[in-house]
């Protein structure tokens, strides 16, 4: 198809200091849980983005020297010569493709806790770490800007070496360069403290040092965070930080402009909609002659030619939208825009980094395993058999191993019960701030439509003889789970006394069958995810009035992975809802439960109608079962019929599934590993 004329502002090139990107679209650097230690790995991801068309593609934050280190979390380096040629795998297959590369050098002052190599943390003033740690960060002296200076130019040169086209100084993200910006860490009186063209020194002089030392042939960009979204304990857009792209504006070649700290900077759908970030940074573009690059979660080509247009951005940058399809530019250019894999907003791809763990997209199943398994967002091996493959199931795992499995050419069937394809997701997606989720349906749907050799049948709920009656050579139970109702979770193995008196509901009761608790609400969290604490939002929102009690010290605790812990605590303790930590089930009667503390055992009673249990799951699979049983034929299970899980863990099962018809894999090892080997 041909590319809609709206959207060809998006395909003029950029010329950025010596260098031209090709187009407007920019991958702005992105953590992906893989850094030094994985270097095939990220290369591979960063080279197909490349492939997908994106005019830039820069790395994570790449560490200057030692005295950076973001350990267990992965960060990239750039300390030696080993560094660099582990960073020309990158360069080297993003320039195959006629895009930039460039690289975020990174220093993290108190943000380095140097874990893995115990140099001494360093800082503007000397201050406490920013993550707790019983360690400080030293205050800086004029050696040790010098010897900042010195690592920035020398990381640039190798940068250089490695390939790269752009480099950054990086001040974003509450970093060292920012920190010294920013009144509330610096309390210097030499010259690089008090006014703010003070502050702004050491910014000024690493701009300047690494334009002399590699901006002949390199484009020099600095990331700036132009509010931290704390009003005046911080930098806001009216004030500093407008002022600093006032007094830096022709300096750099290029202005990545964001808000701060990470927490904001990639809110989740749930918190945050699409192109929140334009109020803080479209002021850049007025002050500055130089491009200007902005981030906003930007999925939509027309709203990304409308920001081109009116003068907002001159490239658009996306992180999440690059890791939920890899290839949006080139389906903007050849006008397959119904195609685009939009970004749900979830942010499971920022727990991958915060888990110590390579990168996971809950819409992307081949994020992470380009390299590893040889997965392609957009290629896929030709199926291997004239096989007849039944799903059955139209979840998320079921929906992508049908559209995967019929991508490869097979003889698809796809079985769903309800009238509806979705699954969970028809119900998760009800919850406050989770609409979004349902692009994970409507994208898979959309391509299902496009295949002729997949049939779906709705309101067919199969039973075994049915399934014989189908006769396919791969039967595959993509059938879900439902939660628990006996109280048992992370905490609770062995069941919940009294259950049997008290108004019980789980949230299969209230998404499913439409029930609406009555009077007292307690919701009990031991699942830790999204579900208990969307739930008292809804209630809350419902007029109920809502406690909500869960073993862990914190609401929806395992949310501090998708960096939205804390907006859902907020948003909780806003809406009204009470909330009780470090307190287990321990036992319900017909009006109240009582509630252990987890560290003492002592009890406490809590008035309770209605009892919301979200604690975990048991998978559907009695006919898996069953199958299995009479020793049906190619028969799996997959997603949370196999093991209950998050979303991304269901499409990431159902597309392994489809790739692995008829195909050779060793159960025990069945991926290459990235690794030093002796
Ligand atoms: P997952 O996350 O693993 O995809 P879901 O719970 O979202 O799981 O989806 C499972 C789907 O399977 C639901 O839509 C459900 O209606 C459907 N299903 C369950 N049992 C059967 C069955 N026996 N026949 C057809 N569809 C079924
Ligand atoms: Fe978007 Fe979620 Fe994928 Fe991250 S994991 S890129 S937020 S869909």
């Amino acid at each position: 198809m041909a590319r809609d004329s709206n959207h060809d502002i998006l395909f003029e090139p950029v010329k950025i200091g010596p260098v031209t990107a090709k187009n407007r679209f920019y991958q702005v650097p992105h953590c992906t849980g893989m850094g030094y230690g994985l270097p095939n790995t990220v290369a591979a991801m960063r080279r197909i983005k490349a492939e997908g068309g994106w005019g830039v593609v820069n790395t994570e934050y790449c560490s200057i020297h030692p005295s950076a280190d973001d350990a267990p979390y992965a960060f990239c380096t750039l300390w030696d010569e080993d560094d660099v040629a582990c960073q020309a795998l990158m360069t080297e297959g993003v320039h195959e493709f006629g895009a930039l590369a460039g690289v975020e050098l990174w220093h993290g002052g108190s943000h380095s806790p140097n874990r893995l190599t115990r140099m001494t943390p360093l800082s503007v003033s000397g201050e406490s770490l920013h993550l707790t740690a019983p360690i400080q960060a030293r205050a800086m002296d004029k050696s040790d800007s010098r010897d900042l200076r010195r690592w920035q130019v020398d990381a640039a040169k190798r940068a250089k070496r490695a390939g790269f086209d752009l480099v950054y100084v990086y001040a974003g993200h509450a970093y060292l360069p920012f920190q010294f910006l920013s009144h509330r860490h610096n309390q210097r009186s030499d010259e690089y403290g008090g006014s703010l063209e003070n502050r702004a020194r050491l910014l000024r002089e690493m701009l300047e040092e690494t334009k002399e030392a590699v901006g002949d042939t390199m484009a020099v960009a600095i990331r700036l965070a132009v509010d931290e979204l704390m009003g005046d304990h911080g930098i806001t857009a009216d004030g500093e930080g407008r002022e600093v792209v006032e007094m830096l504006a022709e300096l750099p070649d290029l202005w990545d402009v964001n808000v701060s700290d990470v927490d904001q900077d990639s809110k989740s759908a749930r918190f945050s909609d699409e192109g929140f970030q334009e109020p803080y940074t479209a002021f850049v573009k007025s002050l500055t002659s130089k491009p200007v690059v902005g981030v906003g979660r930007y999925t939509s080509p027309d709203r990304m030619a409308g920001l081109v247009r009116r003068g907002a951005l001159d490239l658009i940058g996306a992180a999440r939208p690059s890791i939920a399809d890899q290839f949006l530019p080139r389906k903007v250019e050849e006008g397959r825009v119904q195609e685009i894999r939009e970004c749900i907003g979830c942010n499971i791809c920022r727990s991958g980094n915060n888990e110590g763990a390579p990168i996971r997209c809950t819409q992307n199943p081949t994020m992470g395993e380009e390299w590893r398994r040889g997965w392609h967002p957009e290629v896929i091996t030709a199926r291997g058999s004239d096989a007849h493959v039944l799903v059955i199931g139209g979840g998320p795992a079921g929906l992508e191993c049908a559209r995967a499995a019929g991508q490869r050419g097979y003889r698809v069937t796809l079985a769903e019960a309800s009238t509806a394809l979705g699954g969970r997701i028809n119900r998760e997606a009800t919850l406050p701030g989770l609409a979004t989720w349902t692009r994970v349906r409507d994208w898979r749907i959309g391509r299902l439509h496009d295949l002729a050799n997949v049939e779906i049948y709705l309101d067919s709920l199969l039973g075994p003889d049915d399934v014989a009656e189908l006769e396919a050579d791969h039967v595959i139970c993509a059938t879900g789970a439902n939660w628990r109702r006996d109280g048992v979770g992370t905490a609770t193995h062995f069941g919940v006394a009294g259950l049997g008196d008290a108004h019980v509901l789980t949230p299969d009761d209230i998404l499913i069958d439409g029930a609406e608790p009555t009077g007292q609400v307690v919701i009990y969290d031991d699942d830790h995810y999204f579900m208990a604490g969307a739930l008292a939002e809804r209630f809350a929102a419902a007029g109920h009035t809502v406690t909500y009690v869960t073993p862990a010290a914190l609401a929806s605790s395992w949310t501090e992975m998708t960096n939205e812990q804390h907006f859902i605590q907020a948003r909780l303790i806003e809406a009204g809802v009470a909330i009780v930590a470090n307190r287990s089930l321990a036992a319900a009667t017909g009006d109240h439960v009582r509630l252990g503390c987890i560290f003492t055992g002592r009890e406490i009673e809590q008035a309770c109608d209605t009892l919301v249990l979200v604690t975990s799951r048991r998978s559907r699979d009695t006919l898996y079962q069953a199958l299995a049983a009479s020793g049906t034929k190619g028969l799996q299970r997959i997603g949370d019929c196999e093991v209950p899980g998050a979303i991304v863990h269901a499409v990431h099962a159902g597309h392994r599934a489809a790739r692995e018809l008829d195909a050779v894999i060793d159960p025990d090892m069945p991926f290459r590993r990235d690794r030093v080997t002796a």
